[in-house]
């Protein structure tokens, strides 16, 4: 079989990009491993974010915060992108910005909010500095002993398990042909393209897109490619459904942090707490983390305290060490892309795959990737 251009990966990032190739015409196959949407994309937490992430401020300094923060411009542009993609797709999403918070109780953590707000204003990002009694009147669910946030007003949610199905609708409206339990067990570069190997028969494209995620390493490397990209397994919980209390997107800069309430009134508790990895590789919940996350919550919000949880699952998450983007086309492999933003690709998916689309298009991408990308390093 021939195709103009296989997207590997039935994600966000490649379902989006499937959709964007094949509505401009290109003859677009996805190949997905699994079901659709059954990894990062359908399991993650559905934060929208922006800011700096604050513990990663703390602990990796702000030297690493000043080379990361050329990405915020591509979350930016990625948020516009998921406020007109409910219209554009005809399908409710849930999405909701309604402001993200980093809540603090000390003033050394106001001093280290004030500090990230500064290098976020640096690429256009405005994070106001809210003091007790501006915080306590937008957000009276908090502790009393917050003492101010850095509040970034574009912040939110989306709702995961929604997103991807409707991007590979619009995908397949367009005329992408969706393979799914296809999984990529080969890749030779042949004939100016590339032979993709399936169990089903080799697929013969003249450009390839990786966008499989925590194993798009795996892929690469069937080229003799490197890329510094892990997966990481991490947990998450839901808890009961209540009256809507919390409409924003609330962090502690105490501690690893993300609570939202959905749409539905239950409230998803994360911000990127370990599961724990058996030798088999299959993963389970650490139930050290569990209650460290929750207890942090409680401290963050008192009334999540009495609440009963329902699930904790565990997923992988596409990680780098450095949180740089891997976006663009592999040196040395023309026609070989690479559509990786890591820890954050749920916010960030909608614009990697639309700039990916750009570049396989052969065009400039719409935002210039130097300074974000790792690849645009040299
Ligand atoms: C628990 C958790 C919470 C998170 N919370 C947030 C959050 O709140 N906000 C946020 O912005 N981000 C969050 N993330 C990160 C975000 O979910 C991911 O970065 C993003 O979903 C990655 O999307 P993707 O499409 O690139 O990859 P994925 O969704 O992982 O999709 C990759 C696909 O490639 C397929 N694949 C792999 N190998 C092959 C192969 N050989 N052949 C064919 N297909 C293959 C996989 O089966 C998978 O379906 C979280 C992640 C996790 C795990």
């Amino acid at each position: 079989m021939k195709t103009d251009v296989v997207v590997i990966g039935g994600g966000l990032t490649g379902t989006a990009c499937a959709w964007f190739l094949a509505r401009e015409g290109a003859e677009v196959t996805l190949l997905e491993a699994s079901d659709l949407n059954t990894q990062a994309s359908g399991t993650n937490a559905g934060s929208i974010h922006l800011q700096i992430p604050h513990p990663e401020f703390v602990n990796l300094g702000a030297d690493w915060a000043r080379a990361y923060a050329p990405s915020l411009r591509l979350l930016r542009a990625s948020l516009d992108m998921w406020q007109a993609l409910p219209d554009e797709l005809g399908e409710d999403l849930d999405v909701k910005l309604a402001g993200g918070l980093v809540v603090a109780t000390t003033d050394a953590q106001m001093r280290q909010i004030e500090q990230k707000s500064l290098i976020e204003r640096s690429v256009g990002v405005e994070t106001d500095i809210l003091g007790r009694d501006d915080l306590r009147r937008i957000a009276p669910y908090l502790a009393p002993n917050a003492i101010g946030a850095g509040y970034c007003a574009q912040e939110g949610k989306a709702n995961p398990l929604r997103a991807t199905p409707a991007l590979a609708r619009a995908a397949r409206a367009a005329g992408a042909v969706i393979r799914t339990h296809s999984p990529v067990t080969g890749l030779q570069a042949r004939d100016g393209g590339y032979t993709v190997m399936t169990p089903d028969g080799p697929i013969h494209a003249r450009r390839v897109v990786n966008a499989a995620g925590a194993r798009a390493a795996d892929i690469a490397a069937m080229l003799g490619l490197s890329v510094d990209l892990q997966g990481f397994a991490l947990q998450v919980t839901v808890t009961q459904a209540m009256t809507p209390f919390i409409p924003h997107l609330v962090y502690s800069a105490a501690g690893k942090l993300s609570v939202k309430q959905a749409g539905n009134g239950t409230c998803l508790i994360g911000g990127g707490w370990a599961a724990r990895s058996r030798a088999d590789g299959s993963l389970c919940v650490n139930p050290a983390n569990l209650s460290g996350n929750l207890a942090t919550a409680a401290r963050v919000i008192p009334a999540l305290a009495g609440v009963q949880t329902v699930r904790t699952w565990t997923a992988v998450v596409n990680g780098t060490s450095d949180w740089r983007p891997i976006i663009g086309e592999a040196p040395g492999h023309r026609g070989f892309f690479l559509a990786l933003f890591p820890w954050m690709g749920f916010t960030a998916g909608p614009m990697t795959a639309r700039l990916v689309a750009d570049m396989v298009l052969g065009r400039p991408p719409r935002l210039s990737l130097e300074g974000i990308s790792a690849l645009s390093d040299g």
